[in-house]
This record gives structure tokens, sequence and C-alpha cells, in this order.
């Protein structure tokens, strides 16, 4: 048997930190990263055989498990008539009649691969439909990794507490404003300061990079009001939380008659395959080529396989799966809470929709943008995380990100967390 500590080894020699996406190497909690051979349902199995109750979903796409039968098949089916054309495919249009028909503000959309090219891509458009240059982005957020957006992100830069990259040059780095999230107040100070400049405000329907943080009441509505006024656009990003949340993601959840001029999409609506997209009001996608003077192109955008695996998992989306995994999380957050407040450790249980993530010694000030989720005691969270691990259940590696559920999340599953749940209380105390 090859173990996990000789795969990473092997890797290491190969890969920089060993890995293709920075937090998978357990950079915050230390230890050996799992290599996972295999997953089904709500559990995934290492290259040493062990199984693990599985809470971060491919950190998002496995919305209903992982192999689901319907989404293999179709992959299967799609594969077995070829891998790709570089043409239009059928496919493409219905998974674009199935996000049409969920979010209401999608009037045209498109694929990409991956939620990078989707946010990236929407900030392009937002800058060539309004002739501006300046992009307002909340710290915390993370919206992928274009140069632009990079500063104070969360995600793998919160992890490592990276400020922002090296390689951004400081010409597009002082084309993003970094406010302070939650904060209505900083946005239109901004505008203020810099009228007719500013081209959009790019924000996480309900951010979860920094850990999971509501949107303050009224604060994505106060977003739609104040770049409305200012002639600007507003991207919501659901790359994380679209058709995750809800049928039509975070913003659908709460529609109350107005809608954002972009949202952009990844993770579910590729059901574990590389598909993202970003729709919106017609007249500005229209602005895109072939239509418009805004390029972006892709090889494997819409590719059929993908598209497959997108379609699928959205048809069985149903209002089941959302109660189911709404149900599962509220269970769990109060599992959770209830095994910390037994070993007295002072944390907050941040949720949005049925999106949540544990912050510590946070129970006083609460989590409202950056600062906060940072000012964490976050030491608490490695020991938390390794007795987890010991016991089967397999959680982000990093504090900073949310726990994701599937409809695969049984009783079974859920009663396998529940009982690694003290001892994990306990070590937190402890550290
Ligand atoms: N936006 C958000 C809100 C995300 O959570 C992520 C990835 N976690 C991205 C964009 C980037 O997506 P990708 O990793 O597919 O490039």
């Amino acid at each position: 048997m090859t173990t996990n500590q000789q795969l990473f080894d092997t890797a290491s020699h190969l890969m920089p930190g060993g890995v293709n996406s920075p937090v998978r190497a357990f950079g915050s909690v230390g230890g050996t990263p799992r290599f996972m051979v295999k997953g089904e349902g709500a559990i995934l199995t290492d290259a040493e055989g062990r199984e693990y109750v599985d809470l971060v979903c491919s950190w998002g796409p496995a919305l209903l498990g992982h192999a689901h039968p319907a989404v293999i098949e179709a992959v299967q089916a799609a594969a077995a008539r070829g891998l790709g054309f570089g043409t239009s495919t059928p496919a493409e249009a219905e998974l674009a009649e199935l996000v049409v028909g969920r979010v209401s503000a999608v009037e045209r959309l498109r694929m990409v691969s991956t939620g990078t090219e989707a946010t990236m891509t929407a900030v392009r458009l937002a800058r060539g439909f309004t002739g501006r240059n300046l992009v307002i982005k909340f710290a915390g957020c993370y919206h992928g990794h274009q140069d632009g957006l990079l500063a104070a992100a969360g995600s793998g830069l919160a992890t490592f507490a990276m400020p922002g990259s090296a390689g951004v040059t400081e010409a597009t780095a002082a084309e993003t404003l970094v406010l302070p999230y939650n904060d209505l107040g900083a946005v239109e100070a901004a505008f203020e300061a810099h009228p007719g400049r500013i081209a959009a405000v790019i924000t996480e329907a309900a951010p979860a990079n920094m850990g999971v943080v509501a949107p303050g009441e009224g604060f994505n509505a106060g977003l739609r009001r104040i770049t409305e006024e200012n002639g600007a656009l507003l991207i919501m990003d659901e790359v994380l939380t679209g058709f995750r949340v809800g049928p039509g993601g975070y913003w659908a959840l709460a529609e109350s008659g107005w809608a954002p001029d972009l949202l952009t999409f990844g993770k579910v609506i590729g059901g574990g395959l590389p598909t993202a997209a970003l729709g919106g009001r017609r007249e500005v996608m229209e602005y895109l080529a072939p239509l418009g003077p805004v390029y972006q192109a892709g090889t494997l955008s819409g590719n059929p396989v993908a598209m497959a695996a997108g379609v699928a998992t959205l048809q069985n989306a149903t209002s089941e799966v959302y109660e189911h995994v709404d149900a599962a999380s509220l269970r769990l957050q109060r599992s959770l809470a209830a095994a910390l407040d037994a070993e007295g450790v002072d944390h907050s249980i941040q949720r949005a929709g049925n999106l949540f993530s544990v912050s510590f010694g946070t129970s006083q000030r609460g989590v409202a943008n950056y600062d906060d989720a940072q000012a964490q005691e976050s030491f608490r969270y490695a020991p938390f995380f390794h007795s987890m691990l010991d016991s089967g259940v397999y959680l982000p590696p990093s504090v900073f990100e949310a726990w994701f559920l599937s409809s695969a999340h049984d009783d079974a599953a859920l009663e396998r967390i529940e009982a690694a749940l003290p001892a994990a209380a306990k070590a937190a105390a402890a550290a």
C-alpha cells in the first residue's frame, strides 16, 4: 500500500507544495494531506483505505454527494459520444435553460470553465459596458485568482495570511478599491471620492471565503441602490452559493424586487466537472463577442461532458434536496455548538442559507467582516480539525472555509460526525 505520506512526498518533488491548489496542502492545520481515491455519497476513501465523512464536498460542487448515479450515467453517456468538438452542442442550451429557469436575473448566459474565468470576464464586461476602470471588492471576499481581485482576498490567502499576491502590478492593484464588508457607508464614500470612475461593485452573494459572513439586512439591496444611482454595475458572485443554498442561489432566496446586473456561477453548475458561467441582463451580456466589443473565449467552454454533469446535477437538485441539506445543516450547527459549549469553548456559528462555519473566541463581537474573522482564535482550529480527521471526518483544512453538506449526508453520516465532535471540542478547548 502506498501511504498518504509517500504520495505527498512524491507529489512534493513534482508540484509546488505537492498540490495544484494551495489549501489542499494542509498549510494552516499541519500534517499530511489525505490523497483521496474514491468518493461515494457522503464518504471519501483515501489511498490507505480509510473512510471519511466528507464536509468539503469538492468545495461545493457535490451537492448530490459523490458519484451520484444519475450524474455518472449522464457523464459516461456523453463521454462515449466524444469528449468535445470545439463546436456548439445541444447540451449547452439545455444547461443554460435550467439556469435561466432558476435565476430570473439571468437573461443571457455564457459558459466558461472556472469561477475565476467567470468573475474575470464579468469585471472586463463591466468595464467595457461602462467605459470606466475602477472596481470595488470587499476584504475577505474571494473571487478566484485573477490579478485585480486578489487583494485582501479570503480563501487560501486568508489561510496562509497573505495580504495579496506577488506578481500583481501596482497599476492593476490601483484599479481595485478594497472596502470593509457590510459597510454601505464605505461604498457611498468610495463613489463620492471617485465620481464617474467606478465600473462595478463585485461581492459574494453571501461571503463564505473568510468563514461564512452573512450580508447584513439590506446590504446587498443597498449595493444595488448605490450602484444604480452612480451608473455602475453590480456583480453578484454566486460561484459558491449558486444552486447550493437554494434552487437559484443566494440572491434568488431573498429576491425582493431588485436584481444584480451580472451573476457568476461555478461549482454546482458543473456537478463536479470544470464548468462555470456568467449571466445577467441581456443588454450587458450582449456586449460580449461575437455581438459586442468585449472579447472572451474558451477552447473547453461548454464542454459536452461537463454540460452533461451540470444538467444531470441541476435536474436532480430538487426542492427535496435543498430541504434535506437545510435540515442537515441546522442539525449539525446545533450539535457543533452543543459540543463546543460543553467544553466551554467560546465560539460563534456563522450562517448564510445552509452554509455555515465556526469561528473561535468571537461570541461577543460577532463576525461581520474580514477584520473580525481574522481576529478570532484561529489556533483552536488545527487541533479541532485533526481530532475530527482522526475520527474519520474530513473538514475543510482551514478555519476560513465553509462546511459543505450534500443530499447524501444521511442520518448515519451525520451521526458519525456528531460522535466525533466531543473529542474535537475538547482538543479545541485545550489549544
Ligand atoms: N468566487 C467564489 C465566491 C469562490 O468561492 C471561488 C472558489 N472557491 C471562485 C470565485 C473561484 O472559482 P474557481 O476556483 O473555480 O476558479
